[in-house]
């Protein structure tokens, strides 16, 4: 049996932009917490597996029963706008935003420039849906990436995925203009920011 301690270590330090001082940190956290919020935590955790559904048209995760997700499903969406964001996170901050209208889909990640991995991307996906989706009234796929290197290369190669597609049915491929500064996160840009970031799309 190996140590509980280092072995919920080893677990939070899985977690994206979790070390290993972060990860001791929870730990110690938890050690020192009541026995209830552990309990709470640990329900939590389990309930993800068993309440929470992916979307299968845009991929975001929701709590529910229903077949698609209440952005999915809600015919007050423009279908002619779609904005492909990396994580779920990034179409929370767009919500909050007020600023769009359209529909999303959620990529699940960017492509790592390190390994240049990106099979964990639902990038097929997307492209197998366009025609579909050019039915439904798509005129206009907005990448709304991280404005950092790695948003950049994500970019790059989801152009080059959807391009055919998108030239036979019409669609323009734009990108978010740089309201947002160079480096940050759609997930930690303000209202006004993702508003005159939409605007500023070319
Ligand atoms: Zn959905």
């Amino acid at each position: 049996m190996s140590d509980p301690i280092n072995r919920l270590q080893l677990v939070f330090e899985r977690f994206p932009g979790i070390g290993p001082r972060q990860a001791g940190r929870f730990v110690q956290f938890l050690l020192r917490s009541s026995p209830s919020l552990r309990r709470e935590l640990a329900a939590a955790i389990e309930d993800l597996g068993g309440s929470v559904r992916q979307c299968p048209k845009c991929k975001r995760f929701y709590a529910g029963t229903d077949k698609l997700c209440s952005i999915c499903e809600n015919i007050l969406r423009d279908p002619s706008l779609l904005a492909v964001v990396a994580h779920d996170t990034d179409l929370a901050a767009m919500e909050r935003s007020g600023a769009f209208r359209g529909l999303y889909y959620v990529l699940g990640g960017t492509v790592s420039l390190a390994t240049d991995k990106h099979e964990h991307l639902c990038i097929g996906d997307l492209a197998a849906s366009i025609a579909d989706r050019a039915r439904e009234g798509l005129h206009e796929i907005i990448l709304a990436l991280p404005a950092n290197t790695e948003g950049d290369s994500t970019a790059v190669r989801v152009r080059d995925k959807l391009e055919p597609a998108c030239a036979e049915h019409d669609i323009t491929i734009t990108t978010l203009g740089r309201g947002l500064s160079t480096g940050s996160e759609l997930e930690y840009a303000d209202p006004d920011t993702i508003q005159n970031a939409l605007r500023g799309r070319k």
